[in-house]
């Protein structure tokens, strides 16, 4: 069987190094990543995605990032009867465009941050008002994670609005854990995946602007699974059964005193929650993803791991700003050999040898038989790699550390 899989990131990396696991499977991607050509065959990006597909008579196809899912890749797809894996160009909106996300949130009274939208900065600061401080400001497009400021008092509100154009939301700021929460749909039924934790800022003790994601973690305590049934039930079923969603549906969570609220819809797989999750999975993902392409989810579960695993991000330096690219990059055979997967997000080869090409270069991922075993894995395959400006969170999985140790006994 072939599958192609659209992207070249971390996360693409992740599926397709999950992907030539099954039996008799032949993985391509286009573009793909140095990493994703030791393990399939990458294609450039030509004319189209559906051309390509076609010429290598692909049986199934898995849409990576959102752009292509936004300009409408699955429609294109399925109308010339081609099985493909994703939401098509009107349920892409529900990432694309973060009004119409929370206008749909609102009418079929899916929980979320109270929100105002506002089409100027006038009415911008009339709504920051009424919020008070902190507050949330969103672009309304896409913005690669990076559309959304937080502004604890006027200057920063000030700051944003002199980048932020457009039309906007502004909302209300949420307190709690985030949880990313993926659930494979196919127009019907949904597999839910494992639920992952991110960690969108840039610094240690989520410091710092927000980026594409620094690092996440997936175990079996970050929800129970009463809280597991409570999102089916109130966020992933009612989306579905309103729109026939097909693809992965990614409810960006705020575990809040009052409950789970929608932070943000995404319409793909996480990046990087997908390199933990891929670690994790126990069950062969492809007939999961053709039943998912076909209609057929009805009654399918997936299988975990009971090891934990964790993805540490390394970045070029000065990301998410400015950063310098075409840096060698050192060690990582070293890190693979120390049992972590170093999977690549960021790369281009340079005469034959690795060198930086994004501000997300590495995610390197590792399990253990407990949480804290699988951020020590982790961090040992960090350690064994370098690249000039390279930097990363020391803190991924920490959070969880907390909620897995149980409170020390009082005196
Ligand atoms: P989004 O793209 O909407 O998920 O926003 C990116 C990040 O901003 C989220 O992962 C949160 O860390 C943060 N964020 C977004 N909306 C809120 C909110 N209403 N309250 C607190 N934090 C938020």
């Amino acid at each position: 069987m072939k599958i192609l899989v659209l992207g070249g990131g971390g996360r693409e990396h992740a599926l397709c190094w999950k992907l030539a696991q099954s039996h008799g499977v032949e993985v391509f991607a286009s573009p793909g990543n140095p990493g994703i050509a030791h393990i399939g065959t990458c294609l450039p990006v030509t004319t189209s995605y559906l051309t390509l597909a076609e010429e290598i008579a692909a049986d199934l196809t898995v849409v990576g990032p959102e752009a292509p899912l936004v300009a409408g890749v699955v429609d294109e797809f399925r109308a010339r009867g081609l099985k493909i894996v994703g939401p098509d160009r009107a349920a892409a909106q529900l990432e694309g465009s973060k009004i119409f996300a929370k206008n749909f949130f609102k009418q079929i009274g899916i929980p979320t941050a109270d929100y105002v939208t506002v089409e100027n900065p006038a009415e911008a600061r009339r709504a920051i008002d009424r919020f008070g401080f902190p507050v949330v400001l969103k672009a309304d497009g896409l913005a690669a994670g990076k559309g959304v400021v937080i502004a604890h008092h006027r200057a920063e509100a000030e700051a944003a609005l002199a980048t932020l154009t457009g039309r906007l939301v502004v909302e209300e700021f949420l307190r709690g854990e985030e949880v990313s929460f993926i659930a494979l749909c196919d127009g019907r039924h949904v597999v839910p995946l494992a639920p992952t934790q991110d960690h969108k800022a840039v610094f240690d003790g989520d410091t710092g602007p927000n980026t594409g994601g620094m690092g996440a973690y997936c175990d079996s305590t970050i929800l129970t699974e009463a809280q597991v049934q409570h999102v089916l039930d109130r966020v992933i079923h009612p989306t579905v059964a309103a729109t026939g969603f097909t693809g992965f549906l990614y409810a960006g969570l705020m575990m809040t005193d009052a409950g789970p609220k929608v932070l943000e819809f995404n319409v793909r797989l996480g990046d990087p929650e997908t390199q933990p999750l891929m670690k994790r999975m126990a069950s062969d993902f492809v007939p999961v993803l053709m039943a998912a392409a076909t209609g057929g989810l009805a009654g399918v579960t997936l299988e975990w791991r009971p090891d934990p695993a964790v993805c540490v991000v390394l970045a070029s330096g000065g990301y998410p700003g400015a950063f310098e690219a075409g840096k060698a990059i050192h060690g990582i055979a070293d890190a693979e050999a120390s049992g972590a997967t170093v999977f690549h997000a960021g790369t281009r080869l340079d005469a034959g040898a690795a060198v930086t090409s994004g501000g997300r270069v590495l995610g390197v991922t590792a399990n253990g038989s407990t949480l804290a075993a699988a951020i020590d894995n982790a961090y040992r395959g960090v350690h064994r790699i370098a690249f000039d400006g390279m930097h990363y969170r020391t803190d991924i999985g920490r959070k969880g550390l907390a909620r897995s140790t149980p409170p020390a006994a009082s005196a």
